[in-house]
């Protein structure tokens, strides 16, 4: 939905009930590159600049462009899958 929706929309609504549910509220993932690994601002203490995108519009756009996937998007078994030609990724 691009920037329609405030990013954490999903995880407001919820202080809007008393649905006597506590919901694990996650913050946006991304790839560190100093980390090595998938991370969140909770668990990464490195600035944003070594930080990868890992958002599905970034896996679309990177097929539709060279048909490769970065490796720090998608495990290679993953995006093998994804190149099939009858994979149809939706918004
Ligand atoms: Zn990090």
């Amino acid at each position: 939905m691009g920037s329609y929706y405030y990013p954490y929309a999903a995880h407001r609504i919820f202080d809007q009930y008393d649905i006597e549910v506590v919901p694990l509220r996650y913050e946006e993932s991304f790839f560190c590159g100093r980390c090595g690994r998938m991370a969140s601002s909770k668990t990464c203490p490195h600035p944003a600049a070594g930080r990868s995108d890992t958002s599905q519009t970034r896996i679309r756009k990177a097929l539709a462009e060279c048909g490769e996937i970065p490796p720090e998007l998608v495990g290679p078994e993953v995006a093998k899958m994804l190149r099939q030609p009858d994979v149809i990724l939706t918004d």
